[in-house]
């Protein structure tokens, strides 16, 4: 052993992991793991992780199999031990279902898992079953061929991530933190794929974004209650009509521009690389964001806490004048922000409107630097030596939201070389969901790079 990696067998990098993650992938995606967000009707978790199970014991992984909560919601954890069991250990975490999808509206059938030019399509391709095949790819490359990595490396493949996590990461944070025990960092979704911006030179830089923040995820319920009533009388209190004057002001209400640490660092390097004004104090940074294509969607939803109305329900019928209304907010909010923006909404919806969070995560937020960045900036540089890796805060949120309470740092490092004119955020819970095959062969070199080397 000459370094901090043994090998024995094959040696690391012996393409084991690049070879197979393509059939992987597709493999996965055929699992219809639908999550509807309904115990009843979400299906496909708990055959999707037994068939992940069987890849890990196939080369001879310990695998345990854990319940979240209710029947079906199955999850596979594995640990392979490392150089130094003294250090803490690296999770890589990953989840097994997807989110619903229409057949009738895609190219592919959703669960087909197709490989066709030069895509693997499906419902998953690129949330995440993209990184579960990179993951498994990478962790069975290792097992077989005997590399024995810097420290213990547990490997998690959770369900219930499309809903939240409840019957996930939730459940198994607060039911079973003896799965996470010693383990200090993860990675895992939304990050490491590659933006190709301009410079001003008439080139091109390729920069990976590693998420290193999360906004918090509130869903909170409206309800304004008011005097049930003959709809033909004259009525000065209809709960209907509070409700959606609240909802309106909520809806078209712009939250300030508040630049966190994560967004500042990801702005100063979009600058020095396109060579564009992305000072926050320019007035109008998003409209310069604007240029760097369909990114500004993500980065842009960074820039202020946001309430999107989402769902109405009230009354039974036409000529009767409900007592209450109701409505749900979808709520993001940036870290540090949560008390201001409470203050703000309670002004917005007046004192006739109650709110309560039926779901609230927190926000996430961790630095850019130390030892395992410096090991994923690496792999990135070692694999596309021109790049350049910034870090990034995501709008929505993932299951780091509930690792992160057990004092894990986590980030998004799900290493994808994109092809620079894909719109990969469009891709995310949308129509013809694909993944380029290159990219996840990409994916598994850098992440087997990383992770000898983590
Ligand atoms: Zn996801």
């Amino acid at each position: 052993m000459s370094s901090s990696v043994g090998t024995r067998g094959e040696s690391p990098g012996s393409g084991r992991a690049e070879a197979e993650v393509v059939d992987l992938v597709s493999a996965l995606i055929r699992f219809d793991t639908s999550n509807t967000g309904d115990l009843a009707t979400t299906k496909g978790e708990a055959e999707c992780a037994d068939w992940v199970a069987g890849q890990l014991r196939e080369v001879g992984y310990e695998v345990e199999i854990v319940e979240s909560g209710a029947p079906g919601r199955t999850n596979v954890f594995a640990r392979l031990e490392g150089a130094d069991r003294e250090r803490g250990a690296l999770m890589l975490h990953g989840h097994l279902d997807v989110v619903p999808a229409e057949p009738a509206d895609w190219r592919v059938h959703p669960f087909s898992g197709a490989v066709e030019d030069g895509y693997v399509w499906g419902r998953g391709a690129v949330d995440m079953k993209d990184m579960v095949g990179m993951i498994l790819a990478v962790a069975r490359e290792f097992k077989a061929t005997g590399v024995v990595p810097p420290r213990d490396l547990v490997f998690a493949f959770v369900a219930d991530e499309e809903n939240g996590g409840r019957y996930g990461c939730q459940w198994l944070v607060e039911h079973r933190p003896d799965l996470f025990e010693g383990v200090t960092e993860a990675v895992g979704e939304v990050g490491g794929f590659s933006l190709t911006v301009p410079r001003p030179d008439g080139t091109e830089r390729r920069l990976y974004l590693v998420e290193t923040a999360e906004k918090g995820l509130g869903w909170m319920k409206l309800t304004a209650r008011g005097r049930a009533g003959h709809g033909s009388f004259l009525h000065s209190d209809n709960a209907v009509t509070t409700l959606a004057q609240a909802v309106a002001r909520l809806g078209t209400h712009t939250f300030p521009l508040v630049v966190s640490d994560s967004v500042a660092e990801f702005l100063t390097a979009a600058g020095e690389e396109t060579g564009l004004d992305f000072d926050p104090a320019s007035p109008d940074l998003e409209g310069t964001l604007a240029k760097l294509g369909s990114i500004a969607n993500i980065v842009g939803a960074t820039l202020r806490d946001t309430a999107n109305p989402t769902m109405l329900s009230a009354g039974y019928k036409a000529n009767v004048i409900p007592q209450t209304a109701e409505a749900m907010v979808d709520c993001r909010v940036l870290p540090g922000r949560r008390a201001e923006f409470e203050r703000i909404v309670d002004e917005l919806i007046g004192p006739d409107v109650t709110r309560e969070w039926v779901t609230s995560l927190d926000s996430y937020e961790t630095t850019f630097d130390g030892d395992l960045v410096d090991a994923m900036n690496d792999a990135i540089l070692a694999h596309d030596p021109d790049a350049r890796t910034v870090p990034y805060m995501m709008s929505g949120g993932t299951d780091a939201k509930a690792f992160a309470k057990l004092g894990i740092r986590c980030f998004g490092f799900a290493p994808l070389q994109l092809p620079p004119d894909l719109d990969f955020s469009a891709l995310f819970h949308g129509v013809d969901e694909r993944v380029p095959v290159d990219a996840l062969r990409f994916g598994a070199r850098v992440l087997g790079h990383f992770l000898t080397r983590c």
